[in-house]
């Protein structure tokens, strides 16, 4: 619990998405907040995308077979997504604006990426910055300043350095169909 800032001790046993409603509405109580307990998955995604036309996907996913659909729910209904991951000190986070952008899937391969085998490590505060970097995103993009569009940033929290590179779109992937 140390890293999940919506959440306290006096949570425990109660639902996640519960709870970071609560909490969220008293943050602000002009933001309607639609929760839902469930996991992702094929079928899944594309119902609680038929139900609001949505602006944004966040991915704070903590497994590559997440990462892999939410890229290609966004593409093929072209929504714009930001994904980060994590592992200890390490994080990389991109924004992918279909039609426009590389997405993930041009930059990593769903065949060569390892197997998930269960939670990488975590150092608590590493989700939080990688967090934080997505919320940016999301306002960087919706006010159409700079973002990481065709970009990855790379953030190495053990010798503080965060680099960018660049990408470019692969004409072979699923995003350029
Ligand atoms: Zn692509």
């Amino acid at each position: 619990m140390q890293r999940q800032i919506l959440y306290n001790e006096s949570q425990i046993g109660d639902d996640k998405v519960k709870s970071a409603k609560t909490v969220l509405t008293k943050l602000n109580s002009d933001v309607n907040i639609n929760t839902y307990k469930d996991y992702i998955d094929e079928g899944s995604i594309v119902k609680y995308l038929e139900e609001i036309d949505y602006d944004f996907i966040v991915d704070c996913s903590d497994n590559f077979k997440t990462k892999f659909l939410v890229n290609k729910i966004a593409v093929e209904h072209n929504i714009q997504c930001v994904i980060a991951g994590i592992k200890d000190f390490y994080g990389q986070i991109m924004t992918i604006k279909p039609r426009n952008s590389a997405c993930y899937q041009c930059v990593f391969s769903p065949i060569d990426t390892p197997p998930d085998e269960g939670p990488l490590p975590v150092i608590g505060v590493t989700p939080g910055i990688l967090g934080t970097l997505e919320a940016l995103e999301v306002l960087k993009t919706t006010l159409g300043l700079p973002n990481l569009e065709n970009k990855i940033l790379m953030v190495n929290l053990i010798d503080l350095r965060f680099n960018i590179i660049d990408i470019v779109r692969n004409e072979k992937c699923i995003c350029s169909q």
